[in-house]
């Protein structure tokens, strides 16, 4: 059987990588709904997101139409330092599983930062260099982002400012020292060095901050300080564009042993993973050439996709950013404390918002101890300790696998292992101490978040 001969590892050569990133929105009929100016609900202009953005990423950000942009070959070069990423055919987990169902995930811890997001640090990075801006500024909330932007900043020689929410820069000092090796300046948000900070903390003393708070930090101060921009490491358009590397590379590597997936998993914070990931497979079944099912993993606790509201609504708690129409659970959202396991975002890529309205992919939600008990079930197996992250599609992969031994399926299950979990050891101790909970948000609940959405259509 041809089967056989399928490694473990399946690698391009450096000479097989892509060279240019595809762009989906170039084959979706519909397309996803453009940010509108918080304050005239006016489509954003190049001209108004260039106070914020890099131009040339401004430029992608708008581009519905080219379907491949091409990647800079200082780009490039730095990608060939931790890319191409393995393809791995996950033989030991489909052992342990006892089912016969085809395992392979497309690794991307294997670089310093530990996850995917340095393929849009280092691109957003370079444009900011190109443009000739002293630096950048941006939000991170578990520390993955803000250490791959600081990567990508000090390689290139540019200042880096990072807003951490202030419930992890007290719980995850290893991860903010990372970013400091790397020379970036990390402040716990919400702090008292924006104007946007001093509001939130005088309104809610003692807070322990959030995303949608760091973010509209970091826009101020990018806004504010002449020569710096803002960057953002989720559910943007361009994010989701520099991502489709991964999705490109583990489409060449399926192509070179002929294997075609029949399911294509991916956890879902922002939604930059899984809509690269699925780029090009989601191409072709735009295009009518191949059809994929394509699931996106999110926490019980934070549905956006399962039980969230398709409308505009901003992506921030400062509300100075754009709207965005996409799922979201209201900006105001904070997923319950003992959630541990990432992904905490309260909206989703408009990219996938589309396709997940008009019918192209599926979303399910799964419960964190259940996504610590596949962690652990994979991390015996297959060796590598995954990301609480990356576990959520772990979780789906195993339950999928489960499902085709029930019905002696084979089929060809394909997933995105964004990354590494060694910062993320206090989250394994509680699994481990059964202090772990599982809380879901009551309808009541989410309705009053949905309830305070901008009135936008
Ligand atoms: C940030 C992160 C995610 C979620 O972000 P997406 O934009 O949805 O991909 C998933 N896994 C890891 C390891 C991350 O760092």
């Amino acid at each position: 059987m041809a089967e056989n001969k399928i490694p473990y590892k399946i690698y391009l050569e450096e000479d097989e990588m892509p060279k240019a990133w595809y762009n989906v929105r170039a084959d979706m009929k519909n397309k996803p709904a453009p940010l509108l100016n918080p304050g005239t609900l006016q489509p954003m202009t190049a001209e108004e997101l260039g106070g914020v953005f890099c131009e040339e990423l401004v430029a992608q950000e708008l581009d519905n139409d080219n379907a491949y942009i091409e990647i800079p070959q200082e780009i490039r070069d730095f990608y060939k330092m931790y890319r191409p990423s393995p393809l791995v055919r996950a033989y030991c987990l489909e052992e342990k599983l006892q089912t016969p169902a085809k395992i392979y995930y497309k690794f991307e811890g294997n670089n310093t930062s530990g996850s995917h997001k340095l393929n849009s640090a280092i691109a957003q990075a370079y444009y900011a260099k190109n443009q000739g801006l002293k630096g950048v500024t941006t939000e991170t909330g578990a520390g993955q982002w803000g250490t791959a932007l600081s990567m990508a900043c000090s390689y290139l020689g540019l200042d880096c400012k990072v807003y951490m929410v202030k419930v992890s820069y007290e719980q995850k000092p290893f991860r903010r020292e990372v970013m400091r090796v790397y020379g970036a300046s990390v402040t716990p948000s919400p702090s008292m060095e924006t104007e946007i900070g001093k509001k939130i903390n005088a309104e809610h003393p003692g807070t322990t901050g959030s995303l949608g708070c760091a973010i509209s930090e970091a826009v101020e101060v990018a806004v504010k300080n002449p020569g710096y921009r803002y960057v953002l490491g989720s559910v943007l358009n361009q994010v989701l564009l520099h991502q489709s590397i991964i999705g490109l590379e583990t489409k060449a590597a399926l192509d070179k042993y002929n294997i075609k997936p029949d399911m294509i998993i991916g956890c879902a914070g922002g939604g930059s993973n899984l809509g690269g990931l699925i780029a090009p497979f989601m191409g072709e079944k735009l295009r009518g050439e191949a059809d994929y099912e394509i699931v996106a993993v999110e926490p019980a606790s934070c549905p956006s996709f399962t039980r969230g509201v398709f409308a505009y609504d901003f992506c921030d708690t400062g509300m100075v950013c754009p709207l965005a129409k996409m799922y979201t659970l209201g900006s105001d959202f904070i997923p319950s404390a003992n959630h541990a396991g990432g992904l905490r975002y309260h909206g989703m890529s408009p990219v996938l918002s589309q396709l997940y309205h008009d019918g192209y992919m599926k979303a399910v939600s799964v419960e964190q101890t259940k996504v610590f008990e596949a962690a652990e079930e994979f991390a015996r197996v297959e060796g590598i300790l995954p990301a609480p992250e990356s576990s959520h599609a772990i979780r789906a992969a195993i339950d999928e696998a489960l499902r085709c031994k029930e019905t002696g399926e084979e089929k060809t299950i394909v997933f995105g292992l964004t990354g590494t979990g060694y910062f993320d050891m206090v989250a394994y101790e509680k699994f481990h101490d059964g202090k772990m909970s599982d809380y879901i948000p009551t309808d009541e609940e989410l309705a009053k978040y949905a309830a305070k959405l901008p009135k936008v259509e």
